[in-house]
């Protein structure tokens, strides 16, 4: 009866070491097979979303890509081709943005180059503001909620979906009205705390309705201390769009909603200096300029 259990055990091993070789010599293979294109070269502005489509030449290749270090939602490639909505930190002002697709072969790590963003730089200006005291200079137990509330945008942040579109059309942006402030802008809080304007907000009466910039899924809709009651919708391929300051939710978390969909109605909750709609939009992890998400269409 051991005898028995040795052979099996002796049969098992060897079966599944001889598949790893095969499939790993088919990697092996197939990446011998395939001819790279010279990597595309071509500029981004810091904070701004182009969108690409990168050949995908992989079969049985599972590659990510990264880019500037960071992993892009790369959807699910289509014959050969992967679209891909690239996006540059407002903080990063020259130099280059590289993407590479990573892959294991075996134990090793491969890098193949497929396209070098170089950096324009906006040229973001400053601004002064003025706010409440209460929050240009936080308490304890401000400092312990917005802490708490920042963890949790954290594991919202880690959980987005990336490997599919929710939506089937170009964004919308979610107001028509006058924009009061600019995204990018260099902020100066009481003359005190240096900050810098993540988003664009346009003017809004209390109550006006808000839609969404386009379909997606609703993964938060909380109050938080500096944002107020806010709304941030996943619309899949790394894209997310928030909303802030609103007076009240349409909307819970978990909701599919559709392109102009309302989710909310606007105010002035959180820190903010007068009614408006904050407009926030986040591109793989980055801030971007809203208005540069539109012009990409889909
Ligand atoms: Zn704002």
């Amino acid at each position: 009866m051991k005898k028995l259990i040795y052979i099996l055990v002796f049969i098992i091993t060897s079966c599944s070491t001889s598949q790893k070789v095969t499939q790993l010599s088919e990697q092996e293979k197939e990446l011998e097979s395939i001819k790279f294109p010279k990597p595309l070269h071509t500029t981004i502005e810091n904070g701004a979303v182009k969108k690409a489509q990168f050949i995908y030449p992989f079969q049985r290749i599972k590659a990510s890509l990264f880019c500037g270090g960071h992993e892009i939602a790369l959807g699910t490639p289509k014959d050969g081709l992967a679209t891909v909505y690239i996006s540059s930190s407002r903080h990063k002002t020259e130099g280059n943005i590289w993407c590479e697709y990573r892959f294991k072969l075996g134990k090793v790590e491969k890098k193949i180059p497929v396209a070098k963003y170089s950096i324009v730089n906006a040229n973001y200006p400053l601004r002064k503001l003025t706010v409440p005291k209460k929050y240009a200079k936080l308490s304890d137990e401000a400092i312990e909620r917005w802490k708490r509330e920042s963890a949790h945008m954290e594991k919202v942040y880690a959980e987005v979906i990336t490997d599919h579109a929710l939506f089937d059309s170009p964004f919308k942006k979610p107001l028509n009205s006058k924009i009061t402030a600019k995204y990018g802008s260099k902020r100066l809080f009481n003359d005190m705390k240096h900050s810098w304007h993540s988003g664009i907000d346009f003017r809004a009466r209390i109550g006006t309705k808000i839609p969404s910039a386009n379909r997606g899924k609703v993964i938060l809709a909380r109050d938080h201390f500096f944002t107020g009651k806010t709304v941030i919708i996943d619309h899949g391929m790394g894209i997310l769009t928030m909303y802030c300051h609103l007076s009240k939710f349409k909307v819970v978390e978990g909701d599919i909603i559709p392109k102009g969909g309302i989710i909310a109605l606007s105010g002035n909750t959180g820190r903010s200096s007068g009614p408006h709609l904050h407009w926030g939009v986040r591109v793989n992890g980055h801030w971007v300029n809203g208005f540069t998400l539109l012009n990409e269409g889909i």
